[in-house]
């Protein structure tokens, strides 16, 4: 496994698997590795020849300095999580070399109203923040193949995207959500959690659950305002519960609205945030 620190390193060796025919799988992370990143991990692996994992905690994608100042930092058992795991490459810059020139996001793509709802709302600013992040980070990639977790649903939307509009060659793949025994969806933030507050965390996954059985019987808009009583327990706090078309990231007024259709939600659990979101109906096959 190599591990690159700068871009130009990088470059130097990814072009030599270019010029060998070889495709480059590349998943991006922000470190603090779970089984989440794994699976991601293994499935570049299956449909790649060069799997390339980036760990960069963008400070550009948060709201708040504490959460950024935060955010668990493990290098040195990331790196040996990723050997352990079979990645080929590991690519760890520093903020300077992601952003040379500073921060601005002039030159971004327009994100069309997908960064408005939802995360958008709760955390103004944050999708401008990733899209710089990715739009770099793809830039000096330059996967064949791109791999992103369904849990943060919203960004999965934004960067196919951004993809689309730059016209890239880069297949964009969609890797499911993994989840703790009781439901959890795992999440570096997770390791933040206090014990009596962890132990009722699968409240969150249940509404979900009930919700995607429950599309049928109640309108969106019901179903909601159910949730959002549902998940304000004690040490709880629901910020939003959304039901949206899964293209359009726009909330629905009937389940007939829409053939892809997401129940997305962002709860604080003590004082740590905690996004997921689940499929009530899957998108018909192209
Ligand atoms: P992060 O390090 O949190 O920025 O996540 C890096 C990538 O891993 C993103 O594409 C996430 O959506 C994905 N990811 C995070 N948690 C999970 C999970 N529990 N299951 C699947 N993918 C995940």
């Amino acid at each position: 496994m190599f591990v690159f620190r700068t871009i130009d390193d990088l470059r130097t060796y990814l072009d030599t698997i270019r010029k060998e025919d070889q495709t480059i799988g590349f998943v991006p992370t922000m470190g603090a590795l779970h089984d989440g990143h794994r699976s991601l991990l293994e499935q570049a692996k299956e449909s790649s020849d060069c799997t390339v994992v980036s760990i960069f905690v963008n400070p550009t994608q948060f709201n708040h300095v504490a959460d950024f100042e935060k955010y668990p930092v493990d290098l040195e058992s990331d790196i040996n999580f990723l050997y352990g795991a079979g990645c080929h490459v590991v690519f760890i810059p520093d903020v300077e070399g992601i952003y040379p020139g500073g921060t601005d996001a002039t030159g971004t793509v327009d994100l069309a109203g997908l960064d408005e709802t939802m995360e958008g709302e709760f955390r103004p600013g944050h999708f401008t923040g990733v899209a710089l992040v990715m739009q770099r980070l793809l830039e000096i990639v330059s996967p064949d193949l791109l791999f992103m977790g369904q849990k943060d649903f919203q960004q999965t939307v934004i960067i196919r995207h951004i993809i689309k509009v730059l016209g890239m060659h880069t297949r964009f793949v969609t890797c499911p959500t993994i989840r703790e025994p009781d439901g959890l969806a795992m999440s570096s933030r997770n390791v933040r959690l206090a014990a009596h507050i962890r132990d009722r965390a699968s409240v969150i996954y249940h509404t979900l659950d009930t919700i995607r059985h429950m599309l049928g019987n109640k309108t969106p808009t019901e179903l909601q305002q159910w949730a959002m009583k549902a998940l304000n327990i004690p040490d709880f706090r629901p910020e939003y519960v959304a039901i949206v078309d899964g293209n359009t990231l726009q909330p629905i007024a009937a389940a007939s609205d829409a053939d892809f259709i997401v129940a997305c939600c962002s709860v604080w659990a003590g004082d740590v945030r905690l996004i997921d979101n689940m499929i009530l109906r899957e998108p018909a096959a192209d």
